[in-house]
């Protein structure tokens, strides 16, 4: 039995790893299950797999949420530290899915604590890969990749020896913008820039598939956690979705990654680890599918994906301002305060100015992270 600690159980990534433990009731317990506001879901949850404890990131449903447990020996806590110290809790595996920044701080004290960590939150290495890399190595954590293109490059670099290593390919559907110009895109609206064509995610994830973003942050996240620069990184576009990643080594060989366009799939691989876990996947029908298409991502088009690639290797702040400007502008395109066009413009902007900070600590991050995000609302 493996006992789980799941952070942003009421997400997407929570959906999908809990399904993979109702398939696999004998093998995983959930003791630990969080959320940000959503009590309700998170209550529902915690009744149904009963958790040792619930945490609620916003305290002010704190009271809501322990009503609906009252009875039940549910422990209830709220607020950030709490998170912190949910994260240090011994389990054998920490999935870690809240989205966006907010990711950051429990990812740090499971790293700290030296635990085995399914990482679906890409923003922690975006904005402090430089600080929690080294800070596993030392603490003995494991950080099992659960983003599905680094999932597969994983699976593909068992038993490599880095110097056999060429480049890395991630693939990127091209969202449900691929085919229009920026121009095209500019006014696109909010239904048609979450209307993904192949996967079914959380909305900030949804949006900067659309934008590329999303892209050009896991360009980030591979390179600190393949340890390779920019010139060995690349992305293409790949509509269909099958290859995930690929890796090409000194000898010419490639391999690649298929499977189908469903999280669960990167994550049996992370809650089985070291062993595979069995679920019923949807067949792969190749015969079905007959054809894999590629594409470069075009600079032009997709401006988000430039940008991020082009801070690889750089000041790691230029990465917390990127990620931060970034949260703010979808954040401000979902809220219906700028058009879809602007939110390229408006992390251009921000990353073009004076740097508001640096990023050579964690408490440098938090407060680099606060100044970007006050002068973005400030530009609205
Ligand atoms: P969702 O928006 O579906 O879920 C986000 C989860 O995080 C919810 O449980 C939410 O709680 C919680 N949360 C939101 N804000 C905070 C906060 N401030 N503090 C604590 N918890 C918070 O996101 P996804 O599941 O789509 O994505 C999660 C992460 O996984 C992202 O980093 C994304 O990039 C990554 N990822 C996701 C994939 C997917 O298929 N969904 C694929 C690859 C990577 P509440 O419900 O209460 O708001």
């Amino acid at each position: 039995m493996k006992m789980l600690s799941l952070f942003g159980a009421t997400g997407s990534i929570g959906d999908s790893t809990l399904k993979l433990v109702d398939e696999h009731s004998d093998r995983f317990s959930v003791s630990v299950m969080t959320a940000h506001s959503n009590y309700e879901k998170l209550a529902q949850l915690a009744l149904k797999y009963q958790p040792s404890l619930v945490v609620i990131a916003d305290s002010q449903y704190e009271a809501a949420l322990a009503t609906c447990l009252r009875g039940t020996s549910i422990q209830v806590a709220s607020g950030v530290d709490a998170l912190c110290e949910a994260a240090r809790m011994p389990v054998d595996c920490v999935v870690a899915g809240i989205v966006g920044f907010a990711g950051l701080m429990p990812v740090r004290a499971a790293v700290e604590a030296g635990q085995t960590i399914a990482l679906a939150n890409k923003e922690t290495l975006v904005a402090a890969g430089h600080l929690i890399m080294p800070l596993a190595a030392v603490s003995g954590a494991t950080l099992l990749p659960v983003d599905s293109e680094h999932n597969a490059i994983a699976q593909c670099l068992v038993g490599a020896r880095d110097e056999d290593i060429d480049k890395i390919v991630l693939t990127a559907s091209g969202g449900p913008f691929r085919a229009l110009s920026r121009a095209e895109m500019h006014h696109a609206t909010k239904e048609q820039a979450l209307l993904h064509p192949n996967w079914s995610m959380g909305q900030k994830i949804t949006i900067d598939s659309a934008t590329m973003m999303n892209k050009g942050l896991e360009l980030i996240e591979a390179a600190w956690l393949f340890g390779l620069g920019s010139n060995r990184l690349e992305a293409l576009i790949h509509p269909q979705s099958i290859i995930h990643g690929l890796v090409s080594y000194c000898d010419g060989s490639w391999l690649a990654h298929m499977g189908p366009a469903d999280m669960r799939v990167p994550l049996s691989y992370a809650l089985g680890h070291p062993d595979r876990l069995a679920w019923q996947a949807e067949p792969l029908d190749l015969a079905q599918i007959a054809r894999l298409d590629f594409q470069p991502v075009c600079l032009e088009q997709f401006p988000c994906f430039g940008m991020a690639k082009s801070i690889i290797g750089t000041d790691p702040a230029d990465a917390v301002t990127l990620n931060a400007a970034n949260e703010m502008a979808v954040h401000h395109f979902l809220s219906g305060e700028i058009p879809f066009g602007e939110i390229a413009e408006q992390v251009d902007t921000i990353l073009s100015e004076k740097r508001l900070g640096s990023a050579n600590s964690f408490d440098d991050i938090l407060a680099l992270d606060q100044e970007v995000r006050k002068s973005a609302r400030s530009a609205v």
